[in-house]
């Protein structure tokens, strides 16, 4: 059987999108903009929707992360699923009307780290919602086609969109090297640490360990999957013997990070993942005399396979995550929305919200 490669089908694809777009500090305004035009190895994809993240809220409150500055008009957005509704001169075309999930980055495919496999270092990256590169709070978008991952027909829209997230959490799992029987502390219990503590549970995980200030969020992080939660205001996490095999600071708090790794055993490993300050004090001690590994993680490489495997197994579960939906022209609500303690996830609809799994 021969399949011939697609065309896109202009007639099909409207010129123009609405889109919400960050035009400065806390201003968002839903415009008409061009529909993003697709190279011949990318897909079209009508987005359905778009967790918030906490780098989008960043954006959106601060105009820049670090050295990523917006210095024109940003449409926010990278955590996200659709539907494809065209495809480039080389993608099958059989792709269209496929549910999709996805990894919102275009490597180069050329420079070092590529060639090396890690494309997540790409040094010629364009990722969603980074400046100058536009995100999903549109009602288009493109992407190269096997950055586009089909889904199960079992899944949900808002599911798929939080593979990216799981996302982060199962290069954490792999960078903290957990494997079936291994004890892991995980500071802070918003939406990365609790998608870790079930990302830790399906890798196997015996113990979890999280850390919070806050009783709800404490609570919240014993219904997916923690195994003992800990106030570090009522235990000292350093000296109270946790003697972990793995410490991931999903907080960016330099007093979690400093008493965190004083949890890890000697030959383990501490993984940063929160974003806090870019510089802190850590226990060189400790890192030193019990070969301690300190490593960061920078998005992900090769992690979607997985991940859908690990919603529709069951191993992790991401619908209940969402406490809060909104359309394209409240997306400023859901990028507030995160003041409130008992938030979790927001979703953004951008082409309204409807029921899933059609
Ligand atoms: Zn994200
Ligand atoms: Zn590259």
């Amino acid at each position: 059987m021969t399949q011939t490669a697609g065309a896109a089908t202009p007639a099909t694809i409207p010129e123009t999108m609405r889109a919400s777009v960050l035009t400065d500090i806390k201003t968002l305004s839903i415009e008409q903009v061009p529909t993003p035009p697709m190279a011949s190895d990318e897909v079209l994809v009508e987005v359905a929707a778009v967790g918030v993240c906490g780098s989008d809220t960043h954006y959106y409150r601060h105009g820049r992360i670090g050295d990523f500055v917006v210095t024109s008009p940003l449409i926010l957005g990278h955590e996200l699923s659709g539907r494809i509704v065209a495809v480039g001169e080389e993608v099958l075309e059989t792709r269209i009307g496929e549910r999709v999930a996805i990894e919102p980055q275009k490597n180069c495919r050329r420079c070092r780290e590529c060639r090396a496999g890690r494309y997540n270092l790409c040094t010629n990256m364009e990722f969603y919602a980074t400046p100058p590169i536009d995100g999903a709070f549109a009602q288009y978008c493109v992407i190269r086609t096997e950055f586009a991952h089909k889904i199960p027909d079992s899944m949900s829209d808002e599911a798929a969109a939080l593979l990216e997230p799981l996302s982060v959490a199962i290069t954490t799992m792999r960078k903290a090297g957990v494997t079936p029987g291994s004890s892991i502390l995980i500071a802070g219990a918003g939406p990365i640490g609790i998608i870790s503590a079930q990302a830790a549970r399906a890798f196997g995980a015996a113990e979890i360990l999280v850390t919070d200030l806050v009783l709800e969020r404490r609570e919240r992080a014993v219904r997916y999957g923690a195994t003992r939660v800990l106030d570090p205001r009522e235990t000292d996490i350093a000296t109270a013997g946790l003697d972990v095999n793995a410490f991931v600071d999903a907080s960016g708090a330099p007093p979690a990070v400093m008493s965190g790794i004083k949890a890890v055993r000697p030959g383990g490993t501490a993984v940063l993942v929160g974003l806090g300050s870019s510089e802190m004090s850590l226990p060189v001690e400790q890192i030193q005399n019990l070969e301690i590994t300190v490593t960061g993680i920078f998005r992900y490489t090769d992690t979607w396979p997985a991940g859908i495997h690990m919603v529709s197994s069951g191993a992790v579960e991401l619908d209940s995550l969402v406490t809060g939906r909104f359309g394209l022209e409240h997306a400023a609500e859901a990028l507030e929305s995160d003041v409130d303690p008992n938030s979790l996830k927001s979703v953004v609809y951008p082409n309204g919200y409807q029921q899933s799994n059609s």
